[in-house]
C-alpha cells in the first residue's frame, strides 16, 4: 500500500464551532471523519501549529513547504496531504511547488481545505480529505507539482486562486484548465500540467512586500516597506504590467539598491517578458523592473521569495527567465 504524510494545520476543515462544541480537530480526528475503507493509503500524520490560513505566516508556509519535501525525498512518502485553511492555500500551495525541486518527480503534494466547518450540514471538509488522500497516493500525479484538491477538482498551484468566500467550488483555474479530476479512488487527470519551475538554490528569502499601484501613487510606500526590511518587492499593475510614472524613478532607485522590483498585474497576462511589450507599456522594464511571467500577484511573490535564494537582482532575473 501506498503511504501518505498527513500534515495538518487546523482552519475551517477542522472546526466545529456549534453550541458547547467549539473544537479543533487534531489530523487524526480529521482521519476518523472519512469511512474506514475509505484511505487510498497508510496515513501517517504530523499536526503542525499554525494560524489561520489568512495570518499565516512565511516562516510557517516555508515549514510546511520544507516537510512536504524532505517526506518525499528523505522519508520515502509516496505522496504528501496539508490540509489548510483556504484563503491562502494558493500562497502555500505555489511555494511549495517552488520547493519541491526533485520531489516532485518522486510523489504527490495535495493541499485541501474546506468552507464548511466539521460540524455544518453538508461539511465538505471529509469528502475533500479522502479524495486529496486518493491522489497522493496515485502515481498519475507524479511530475505535477504541488496541487490543490477541492470539490474533486484537482487544480495546478501555478494557477489556482481562491475565487469565492462562500461557495464549496470555491477555487478556478481559469483561464487555464484544471489538471484533472478524483473520480472514487482514482485520478483523472486529461490536462497538461504547467512546466516545471527551475530548481530552488539556496535560502528563499521571507521578507517581500507585495504592493498593489494605483495612479499619483506616492513612492514613499516603496521605500517605507524597504526601510522596514523588506529585501524584494512585487507591485500589482494594471493590464500588461503597468506601474504609475510616479514610481519609476523609485524603482530605478532600488535595482540600483540591489532590491528587484518584481511588476505582477491585477488581470490576467500572458507569460511575455514585460521588455517585449508595445510601446508605451510596460515601462518599469525600462528602469529596471522584472516582469511577473503571468503570474498573479501573490505567486510572484512566492516566486521572488525563491528566487532570492539564487542571489540578487541579476540572479532573480536569471531565476524568472526559466520560470
Ligand atoms: N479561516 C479560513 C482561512 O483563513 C478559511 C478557511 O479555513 O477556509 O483560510
Amino acid at each position: 500500500m501506498k503511504r501518505v504524510l498527513l500534515l495538518a494545520t487546523g482552519d475551517t476543515i477542522a472546526h466545529s464551532s456549534g453550541p458547547g462544541r467549539a473544537a479543533v480537530a487534531s489530523g487524526a480526528g480529521l482521519l476518523e471523519t472519512i469511512p474506514a475503507d475509505a484511505p487510498a493509503a497508510d496515513v501517517v500524520v504530523e499536526d503542525v501549529m499554525a494560524e489561520p490560513s489568512w495570518d499565516m505566516s512565511p516562516a510557517t508556509m516555508l515549514r510546511l513547504a520544507r516537510r512536504a519535501r524532505s517526506a518525499i525525498l528523505d522519508d520515502g512518502f509516496d505522496g504528501v496531504v496539508v490540509t489548510h485553511g483556504t484563503d491562502t492555500m494558493e500562497d502555500t500551495a505555489f511555494l511549495t511547488d517552488l520547493l519541491a525541486g526533485p520531489a516532485a518527480r518522486r510523489g504527490a503534494i495535495v493541499l485541501t481545505g474546506a468552507m464548511r466547518a466539521l460540524d455544518d450540514l453538508s461539511s465538505d471538509g471529509p469528502r475533500n480529505l479522502a479524495s486529496s488522500i486518493a491522489a497522493a497516493a496515485d502515481p498519475a500525479l507524479r511530475g505535477a507539482g504541488a496541487v490543490v484538491c477541492v470539490n474533486d477538482e484537482l487544480h495546478a498551484a501555478r494557477w489556482v486562486t481562491k475565487v469565492d468566500a462562500a461557495s464549496v467550488s470555491a477555487f478556478s483555474s481559469a483561464p487555464h484548465p484544471i489538471l484533472g479530476r478524483v473520480i472514487g479512488r482514482r485520478v483523472e487527470m486529461p490536462a497538461v500540467p504547467p512546466s516545471r519551475p527551475p530548481d530552488p538554490e539556496g535560502e528563499p528569502e521571507s521578507h517581500v512586500a507585495l504592493i498593489k499601484t494605483y495612479p499619483d501613487m506616492d513612492p514613499v510606500l516603496l521605500t517605507a516597506v524597504v526601510d522596514a526590511g523588506a529585501r524584494g518587492v512585487v507591485l500589482e499593475g494594471t493590464g500588461l504590467g503597468n506601474v504609475p510614472v510616479t514610481l519609476l524613478s523609485t524603482i530605478a532607485e532600488l535595482s540600483d539598491w540591489d532590491i528587484p522590483v518584481v511588476v505582477a498585474s491585477r488581470c490576467r497576462t500572458r507569460e511575455v517578458p514585460l521588455d517585449d511589450l508595445p510601446l508605451g507599456t510596460g515601462l518599469a522594464a525600462r528602469v529596471g523592473a522584472i516582469g511577473a511571467r503571468g503570474l498573479a500577484p501573490v505567486k510572484a511573490r512566492a516566486a521572488l521569495m525563491v528566487a532570492l535564494g539564487a542571489g540578487g537582482r541579476d540572479a532573480v532575473r536569471d531565476w524568472f527567465g526559466m520560470l
